[in-house]
């Protein structure tokens, strides 16, 4: 393997090193080290705050053009190494080379989309009762915006985050996962050399046991943007919102298929695989429920195991690998602690269900299927994050979305008929912040607002236009001659 690599801090638009520092490992081969990162210190978050307050004021004042110009610049650099960075990302999250690929792809087209976005109307012109008055609104930047992001995409997300944060005039303080930092280092090291004044954004690697507090509490900070659990993101809004922080959650999800009998069996089991399997279940937008039609129940089934026999885990960076490891150790456990609960609650074990030592010294774990899950099991209503599908029967239509709607989430949810009345009922009735007929629950594309309703997040969206709610508020203005 390559040697192993000192990555630092970026605050103030230098690169330096932590007095700390903290090994990490590939999930899917454990004695592989794949670099030494800084672990920073509350005084090191403190020192990423001042640079980003001192920025914030000439960032503000920037022409959107201007900030276009860099994104776009950063865009290209990054596209430049779109396939080392996806080998990084793979060995250090543990998706296979493919999907790392796709994702750094899509960080790319992030950053070109919140560039071209700023070249469009910031506001509105509206009618006043003062036929002088010229009476309109403006998106103004927020400041100073802390971004925290989980490992399982860790370069789309924080690119999506951050590049609207910084489209809109926001200057940033960015917290990637601990188990993550090298795809973080990328993401900055682009957005440096596309000439980001310093300061402007402010990376700090480490544990947020020692520096989350220090994030989230800090005088300085503006607004929050957080993708992760539903404990710590829920910790974060409670103890923020008090102090007029503004707060973003993207969180959990318990994500349902439905499959009716006229549906494609051959999409439906094809699309189910894609969302439960793919990036070893590790999505928030994962497949974790199939609901099954008694009516096709058998049917859907068979076939579902049948092709779900033919994926392949291993060493993700193999072009032939459909599943790579869990992203670690404790991870895997807690996956097969899961598996572990539903077989004691003797729900069906059809398939999978055990670590797979075959598949290599790392934390892979079997594709998984349960069958006869009842809609208040743990396995039905609990978020797994692993490759782990439960298989419920319904009897008819409502009764279908009715279990699809039984859980604390509502992020991500389809359903598979070829009737266009039934899909709409489904989309009208279903509570999912995103609905896809005919298609997985997973994927989000830039321009479209991503987000969940109940307990998947803080009920706002992020991407497409609804980004710029988020990450500005408004002015009006009643000019009068
Ligand atoms: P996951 O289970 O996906 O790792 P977490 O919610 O634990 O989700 O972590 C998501 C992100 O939040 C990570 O960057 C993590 O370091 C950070 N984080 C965890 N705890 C805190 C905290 N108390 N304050 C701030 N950030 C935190």
């Amino acid at each position: 393997m390559e040697q192993t690599t000192t990555a630092g801090l970026y605050v103030g638009g230098s690169w330096r090193a932590a007095a700390d520092s903290f090994e990490n490992r590939s999930p899917a081969r454990p004695d592989d080290v794949i670099g030494v990162y800084s672990a920073a210190s509350p005084t090191d978050v403190d020192e990423a705050y001042a640079a980003a307050r001192a920025a914030a004021p000439g960032w503000r004042r920037t022409s959107p053009l201007q900030r276009a110009a860099i994104l776009y610049r950063a865009a290209s650099i990054l596209e430049e190494r779109v396939d080392a960075v996806a080998a990084e990302l793979t060995r250090e999250e543990g998706k296979t080379l493919a999907e790392a690929k796709g994702e750094t792809t899509r960080a790319v087209q992030v950053l070109r989309y919140f560039a071209g976005d700023c070249a469009q109307p910031t506001g509105d012109v509206l009618p006043s009762v003062d036929p002088r008055t010229l009476l309109y609104s403006v998106r103004e930047p927020l400041g100073i915006v802390c971004v925290i992001t989980p490992w399982n995409f860790p370069i789309a997300i924080p690119a999506w985050k951050i590049a609207p944060a910084l489209a809109y005039g926001n200057t940033v303080v960015f917290k990637p996962a601990e188990l993550t930092p090298q795809c973080a280092v990328r993401l900055v090291e682009a957005l440096d050399e596309a000439g980001l004044p310093a300061g402007v954004l402010n990376l700090v690697t480490g544990s947020a046991a020692r520096i989350g507090e220090a994030l989230t509490r800090h005088p300085e900070v503006d607004a929050i943007t957080f993708t992760g659990s539903n404990t710590v993101g829920r910790r974060i809004q409670a103890d923020a919102t008090p102090r007029g922080v503004k707060v973003q959650l993207e969180m959990g999800g318990k994500n349902p298929v439905i499959v009716l009998p006229d549906a494609d069996l051959g999409v439906a089991v094809e699309q189910t695989l894609r969302g439960a399997m793919w990036s070893t279940g590790q999505k928030c937008t994962a497949t974790s429920r199939a609901i099954l039609h008694a009516d096709v129940a058998d049917r859907f089934t068979e076939r579902l195991l049948a092709r779900a026999r033919t994926l392949r885990v291993g060493d993700p960076m193999e072009p032939d690998t459909d599943l790579g490891p869990l992203v670690s150790e404790p991870h895997m456990n807690d996956v097969l602690g899961h598996i572990e609960r539903a077989e004691a609650a003797e729900h069906e074990l059809l398939m999978g269900g055990h670590r797979d030592i075959a598949a290599g010294s790392g934390w892979f774990v079997a594709p998984t299927v349960v069958g006869g899950v009842g809609r208040d099991a743990a396995l039905a209503r609990e978020e797994v994050f692993g490759p782990v599908l439960a298989l419920m029967t319904a009897d008819s239509v409502e009764e279908a979305i009715a279990i699809a709607n039984a859980t604390e989430y509502g992020l991500s949810a389809s359903v598979f008929t070829r009737d266009l009345a039934t899909a709409f009922e489904f989309v009208r009735e279903v509570h999912a912040g995103v609905v896809h007929v005919n298609s997985e629950t997973a994927g989000a594309e830039p321009q479209a607002p991503f987000g969940g309703v109940k307990a998947s997040s803080s009920h706002s969206r992020e991407q497409g236009k609804a980004a710029a709610q988020f990450f500005t508020e408004t002015k009006t203005a009643y000019v009068t001659a």
